[in-house]
């Protein structure tokens, strides 16, 4: 077994199928005001007729729970520097060791829990869907902490840490041991 690749071809098919929806006039407008803006009145007025919205998270949202981001000087574990493991690559080369990586990151976030700013998320997907509007969460985060905090629609773009893959047969499993 090893952690799940990040299979893009396979996450822009799955995007277009949640997110395929017939274009209206009011989703062009939102689509081309995409560009970063600290304007909160405008985004209220986009966001309070938005029908599908999309929420991209990544180590920020997570790093107020207190999971290492293993980014930048910090990220080490031991002494090797954290993204040379993080790969199939790695593992290839070397099972045990990634294994024994992914096996403390895995203890690590079992200690960790969602913060308010994943319950807000997934407070906001179960509001919004009660009006019939769709909210899809896209993360890198493999932390499974949007999941905790009750998000469904939800796409893990990096895979999860309790996700493993059989190098054998490809079978995709949970696994929290
Ligand atoms: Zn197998």
């Amino acid at each position: 077994m090893r952690p799940l690749p990040i299979v893009p071809s396979r996450l822009i098919s799955q995007l277009c199928h949640c997110l395929r929806s017939p274009a209206s006039p009011q989703s062009k407008i939102c689509l081309t005001m995409a560009r970063p803006s600290s304007n909160m009145a405008h985004f209220r007025t986009c966001f309070a007729k938005a029908k599908h919205i999309v929420i991209i998270s990544g180590a920020g949202i997570s790093a107020e729970s207190g999971v290492p981001t293993f980014r930048g000087a910090g990220g080490y574990w031991r002494r090797w520097q954290a993204q040379d493991l993080a790969t199939p690559q790695a593992f290839a080369r070397n099972p045990s060791q990634v294994w024994e990586f992914y096996h403390y990151r895995r203890e690590v976030m079992l200690t960790k829990e969602p913060n308010p700013a994943h319950r807000a998320i997934a407070e906001c997907e179960a509001r919004l869907s009660g009006q019939g509007r769709r909210v899809m969460v896209i993360t890198q985060n493999i932390d499974e902490l949007h999941r905790r905090a009750g998000t469904k629609n939800l796409l893990e773009i990096h895979g999860t840490l309790f996700k493993t893959r059989c190098t054998s047969c490809g079978a995709v499993t949970e696994n929290y041991k």
